[in-house]
């Protein structure tokens, strides 16, 4: 049988339904729903998506030769149910033609209005309407829309002139008016004779009169829209495969403009920002939609609420609105009755928030456009939670309902929305941790510190931060680098901190020794203001007020009906009791990832931690070792007083050595000082520790295996932490976690010497606790011999940062300088480091899970990667059978939606 590709609706009847969206794009297939659930909707068709793809695969002729019969049986039907003729002088049938993807991509596409005007039918229309004014502005906007979007005289870039617009305004100058609704019929048929005459001189051809020759013109434009570069932008950036193509919706016109009982407007079936259940919206009296876009004239509220709401905020007296800016429900009390009827009859039947367009035709109401409403993560929470007390929607349903990611908007600080109106971005880079900041410009962690303790709000920019600006990073209102990627230092550690960071931001140069940056060419010394928006990467100049994230208890509510449904627990990668308790408090149930590295960095224990790694030999190690042991001890109390009653996987040293030693000459001759050698030995022996490619040199479990007593002090100042606290009622729960394990021998070498440890101190306190020892799995090979690796831990932790890395070859730290080309060009569709690559890296995590757990079925799996907080990372973690995520404490809630999704879509 020929494939259809026609769908028809109209007077209640249609041949598509909702479901059917794929086929029919979400405008055609709700236009045909609303026809099945009685709403009125002027009469038209649908052509397929899937005529879309032949389009782009077989072309024009092809596909206008397969389509003319359906098509014109279809034009027949609209004829049939208006009492009109395509083509007729007398009673001509007016069309619109629409896109519509599956998805809404506003704006993206392209529309025609007022199709099948010509010389002759727009004396028809002006005698059928007894309004020549408006039949010949109708045949303008025709002319101007068809030449602009079919016969391509739309300007390529905003700052080039439409030719329309310039006629125009021309016109309008000569005639010293300022409105559109200023030109007589005489101005409007001028317009349209010089409209013509510019289409002539553009394109070589004459305007086509031919109605049929316009609509085969229009269609194959908006096909043609599918693939212009904003639509393809748009689907590059929201991961919308080409193959979907857009539907072509043809409908008989109707007319918000056709005067004053008429009016063209938009609304929503709840509050789009906030979530209230309050039916809201917009509208222009005498307008065609295309009124409301342009924004030339102030729209009206529809509703009388609404519109005393509006005024109170614009601070316009009752007086002045209830002249000049009436509600519907004042003008047209009829049609703004049926609207809200007709709107409630909509989100009962979608069970949805409904985002509607309409137009009044000479007071009778039409529906052009329903679809769910984009809204805000807030509302989205609200509405959620707001629709399942009211019975519309089901517990599974409130969750698939709401996009893990846009819970973020609800946890970070954000910019007051009317201060960032009027900012002006001077660079963007990646968005490496969200939220929003706002400080005074400081290049040196030590500064940050300083001038955050006289009170100051500051900004860390750097080149890169390492493990030394921690505590700079901490005190900071934001932190923005030059270069590093999406599991930067900065990005991961941001993350971890809730801390807004914009990290390799485009074209800045940072100057340490002047204290300056430039930005695109402007300079920025320190003291200067800048704001951070770390959600879309965005650097402004100056300050932009910020305002602090709520969580309500619609938002707890959500958490807890998550939890119901998941299986997969959720932690969190924390290394300090205050994001410790941020993340139990945003519900993580352990510890997932605690990089012991991070604690050296603090004053007191960076001047043994040096100590020990400048030492000579073994003993001078253990001398240092000797002093940081009660200081990693108080360390893993905190910690572990925090996660009281809940699993901590404690990981062991894992960074090159020399991250943690003096560069300057300064530290080193403080370090000179404190350990009685020469400066120069000092000097010698960093240098020694540096490496060519330190990510893949002397770190992880290799530490441990060539010095054992690394090992050894901290299994015991976990061990000994645990069991003081035991003494005090607090439960600690110890994992000791061996990292960047990728011999077999390695993980064992070190678990012999956790376990002696861990005996050691069993006995001196003649007491003992629970605990378990396992290996992060990190390493390409770690994952292909995970059948051996498994028969001696306990529990497996995947570092996808490092089995990303080292997976693809690509470097941490540098991968910002090719992976935004990468991504432009199409090499890579996603950030491998944001979100797990699961036909690579996901199946070294599958195989070592299936692997690990051929062995000892009680494996216990886990990821604690960056990844851990993607949502669709967190959903592939589900389907391997992992059993649980760990991610930093702000995307806790993320995964916890992520989960209890990925769960109940099996
Ligand atoms: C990893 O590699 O995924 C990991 C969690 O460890 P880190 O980021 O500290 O190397
Ligand atoms: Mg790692």
């Amino acid at each position: 049988m020929e494939r259809k590709r026609v769908y028809t609706f109209g007077n209640g009847a249609a041949e598509g339904r909702s479901d059917m969206r794929n086929l029919l794009g979400g405008k055609g297939a709700n236009l045909a729903e609303m026809n099945l659930i009685g709403v009125p909707v002027p009469p038209g068709f649908t052509i397929t998506t899937e005529v879309c793809t032949e389009y782009n695969q077989l072309g024009k002729d092809y596909v206008t030769g397969v389509l003319k019969k359906e098509v014109e049986h279809a034009v027949a039907g609209i004829e049939r149910l208006t009492g009109t003729r395509f083509g007729d002088k007398e009673n001509p049938c007016l069309l619109s033609v629409r896109s519509g993807a599956r998805v809404s991509m506003p704006g993206m596409m392209d529309t025609v209005l007022n199709l099948g005007l010509n010389d002759e039918a727009v004396q028809g229309i002006a005698v059928k309407s007894g309004n020549e004014r408006f039949a010949w502005d109708s045949y303008r906007r025709f002319v101007q829309m068809y030449g602009d979007v079919v016969l391509g005289l739309k300007p390529e870039s905003k700052d080039d002139i439409d030719p329309f617009e310039e006629i125009m305004d021309t016109m309008k100058e000569v005639k010293g008016i300022e409105l559109d609704t200023d030109l007589t019929v005489d101005d409007l048929k001028t317009l349209v004779k010089q409209f013509k005459q510019a289409v002539k001189e553009r394109t070589g051809n004459d305007f086509p009169s031919d109605p049929w020759d316009q609509l085969w013109g229009a269609v194959c434009a908006v096909f043609d829209s599918w693939m212009n570069d904003r639509a393809i932008l748009y689907r590059k950036m929201n991961n919308f495969p080409e193959e979907w193509g857009t539907a072509v919706n043809v409908q008989a016109m109707v007319y918000g403009n056709m005067g004053n009982t008429s009016a063209t407007g938009v609304a929503f079936t709840r509050d789009a920002a906030t979530g209230e259940d309050l039916f809201n919206g917009e509208y222009l009296i005498n307008a065609q939609g295309e009124d409301v876009v342009a924004g030339v004239r102030t729209p009206q509220q529809i509703t009388l609420e609404g519109s005393h709401r509006w005024a109170k905020m614009q601070g316009i007296s009752e007086e002045e609105r209830a002249s000049k800016y009436p509600s519907l429900e004042e003008i047209m009390p009829e049609c703004a009755a049926q609207l809200i009827e007709t709107q409630q009859k909509l989100e009962d039947y979608f069970k949805d928030m409904q985002d509607l367009e309409f137009t009044i035709q000479d007071g009778k109401l039409w529906l052009l456009q329903t679809r769910s409403g984009k809204r805000t993560g807030a509302a989205m929470v609200k509405i959620a939670t707001d629709m399942l007390h009211q019975g519309y929607i089901d517990e599974k349903t409130a969750l698939k309902r709401c996009d893990p990611e846009k819970l973020d908007e609800l946890l970070h600080p954000v910019f007051d929305k009317k201060a960032l109106a009027d900012a002006h971005a001077i660079t963007h880079g990646l968005p490496a941790s969200p939220g929003a900041a706002t400080g005074q410009v400081v290049f040196h962690a030590d500064e940050a510190e300083e001038w955050a303790k006289e009170g100051k709000k500051v900004i860390l920019c750097r080149i890169e931060t390492s493990p030394e600006d921690l505590r700079g990073m901490a005190t900071a209102q934001g932190i923005l680098t030059a270069r590093g990627g999406m599991t930067s230092h900065a990005a991961v550690v941001a993350r971890g901190m809730g801390k807004c960071c914009v990290s390799a931001a485009n074209n800045l140069s940072i100057d340490y020794k002047s204290r300056k940056m430039t930005i695109n060419g402007k300079a920025l010394l320190e003291g200067d203001w800048i704001s951070l928006d770390g959600t879309t990467g965005n650097v402004y100049e100056g300050q932009i007020q910020t305002v602090d994230a709520e969580l309500g208890p619609d938002f707890t509510e959500l958490m807890e009906i998550a939890d119901k449904y998941t299986r997969m627990e959720v932690r969190t990668n924390a290394d300090t009791p205050h994001d410790a308790v941020a993340a139990r408090n945003f519900g993580a149930t352990g510890i997932g990832l605690c990089r012991t590295e991070h604690m050296f960095f603090e004053e007191d224990k960076i001047v043994p931690m040096r100590e020990m790694i400048l030492a000579k030999d073994e003993e001078g190690r253990r001398r240092a070792l000797e002093k940081l042991l009660p200081l990693q001890k108080k360390d893993f109390k905190g910690i572990f007083t925090a996660m009281d009653g809940y699993p901590v996987t404690v990981r062991l040293l894992d960074p090159p050595l020399h991250e943690f030693v003096p560069h300057d000459e300064k530290g080193q001759m403080e370090m000179a000082r404190v350990m009685n050698i020469s400066y120069e030995d000092i000097h010698e022996r960093v240098e020694s520790l540096l490496e060519a490619n330190p990510m893949l040199g002397l770190r992880g479990c290799r530490l441990g295996n060539l010095y054992p007593e690394i090992t050894e002090m901290q299994t015991r100042a976990i061990m000994e932490a645990a069991l003081e606290l035991k003494k005090e009622g607090i439960t600690a729960i110890p994992e000791i976690m061996v990292p960047l394990t990728g011999i077999v021998y390695e993980f064992k070498n070190q678990k012999e010497i956790i376990e002696r440890t861990i005996q050691q101190v069993f006995s001196e306190n003649s007491d003992s606790i629970d605990y378990k020892i396992g290996t992060m799995i990190e390493i390409p090979r770690a994952a292909l011999t995970a059948h051996k690796i498994a028969k001696e831990a306990d529990f497996f932790s995947f570092g996808t940062n490092d089995l990303t890395q080292m997976t693809f070859g690509y470097s941490r730290d540098d991968v910002a300088k090719f992976l935004p080309l990468y991504l432009d060009k199409g090499i890579l569709k996603q950030d491998p480091f944001a979100v797990l690559d699961q036909n690579g890296v996901g199946q070294l995590v599958s195989m070592a899970v299936q692997a690990g757990r051929s062995v000892r079925p009680s494996l216990k799996c886990g990821i604690c990667g960056e990844h851990g907080g993607d949502p669709s990372s967190v959903k592939f973690c589900h389907r391997v059978g992992l059993n649980y995520v760990s991610c930093s404490p702000f995307r806790v809630p993320i995964a916890r939606l992520a989960a209890a999704q990925a769960a109940i879509e099996g």
